[in-house]
Order: C-alpha cells, then structure tokens, then sequence
C-alpha cells in the first residue's frame, strides 16, 4: 500500500514537471544555441565595403572533401570605379548543404575571411532541391550570423575591401604673367 503511495506520488511529481525537450518545429520552444555552435558554412558580407568578402577564388571549392560547393567569380565593377581594393568578386556560389559535413576546412583554408560555420543547422525543406543554398541564401545567412555574434575578419588590413583615403594634395600656386603667388 505505502509502495503504491510512493508510485502515484513519484507519477504526479513527473506530470507536474516541465518538459526538457523542445517541440520541433515551434520556433518559440527552440533551445538555445552555444555560441561555438558550428552548423552550415556561410559566406559573411564587407560591413565596411557594402560587398562580399568573398573573391571567388575556389580554394575552398578544391578542399572540400565531399565536393558540395561551387563557385563563379567575375571582375568587381566596384574596383573598376575605385572604390574597392577587391579585383575580383564572387558571381555564384552554391553549397550542396544535403552533402556538406561540417568539417569546417572551407573555412581554415579561406585566406579571405570570406565563409564561416554560422549557427543555421537546420535541412527539413518542403522542395527537392531545397537543401542547395546559393550565393543570396550563403549570404543572409552570413548577415544573420554576423549580427548574432561578435564576429570580425581575422585580417582586416589584408581583407577589408574599403580603399585606403587619399591624402589630400596641398593646393598648387597660381601663375600670374609668369610669377607665382602663394
Ligand atoms: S569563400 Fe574564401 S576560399 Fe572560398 S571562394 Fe570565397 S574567397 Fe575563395
Ligand atoms: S564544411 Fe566541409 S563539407 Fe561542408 S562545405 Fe565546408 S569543406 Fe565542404
């Protein structure tokens, strides 16, 4: 009789408890996510420039060891005017996120700041090919990433796309029939 006392306690005790998993796909009940949370590579955006870092140099493209990215670069109008140090920008840009093993070496080998693991984890998509992320989706979720967390480029002298301000040239003296004033 006492046993079953206890039993019938313990069942109310654990009814009256909160549950400690999250009811996916409720975004309200999502659980927190640790700031070195790794989830799938993003490509992050030149605050400074109003331009991808990324310069399409697929070095990233010939290290991943699954073979689930691609990329396209072209000349970058933005160079051409002079108002960015970067020759070359990224066109298009797509990761096979379905193949993508977040082993993080597209971003070690990146010498351009240009991609990091962000906090996005999730692949549930109701298209077929929904799991390919291309440059505008990489990008937003780079954005995203960037205002979640502290994140700056690890070398902002090299990588920051802003050119440098010229200096001001001291105004020249005038000629006047042949003589110069100051
Ligand atoms: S993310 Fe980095 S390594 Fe990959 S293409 Fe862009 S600049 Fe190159
Ligand atoms: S995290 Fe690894 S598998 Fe995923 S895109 Fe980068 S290099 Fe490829």
């Amino acid at each position: 009789m006492l046993g079953n006392l206890k039993g019938l306690l313990l069942t109310l005790k654990v009814m009256r408890r909160e549950p400690v998993t999250a009811q996916y796909p409720d975004p309200s009940k999502r659980l927190p996510i640790d700031k070195r949370f790794m989830g799938f590579p993003a490509l992050l955006w030149d605050n400074s420039n109003d331009e991808p870092f990324c310069t399409g140099c697929m070095v990233c493209v010939r290290a991943c060891p699954t073979q689930c990215m691609s990329a396209e670069m072209k000349d970058n109008p933005k160079f051409a005017d002079g108002t960015s140090r970067r020759r070359k920008i990224i066109e298009k840009f797509e990761i096979n996120l379905s193949r993508c093993i977040l082993c993080g070496i597209c971003v070690d080998v990146c010498n351009f700041d240009a991609i990091e693991m962000s906090h996005e984890h999730e692949l549930s998509k109701f298209e077929r090919n929904g799991a390919r992320a291309a440059l505008p989706q990489l990008l937003a979720m780079g954005k995203k990433y960037q205002a979640e967390t502290t994140w700056q480029p690890k070398q902002p002298e090299k990588n920051l796309g802003k050119p440098p301000e010229k200096p001001a040239t001291a105004p020249q003296p005038e000629k006047v029939g042949g003589v110069v004033t100051s």
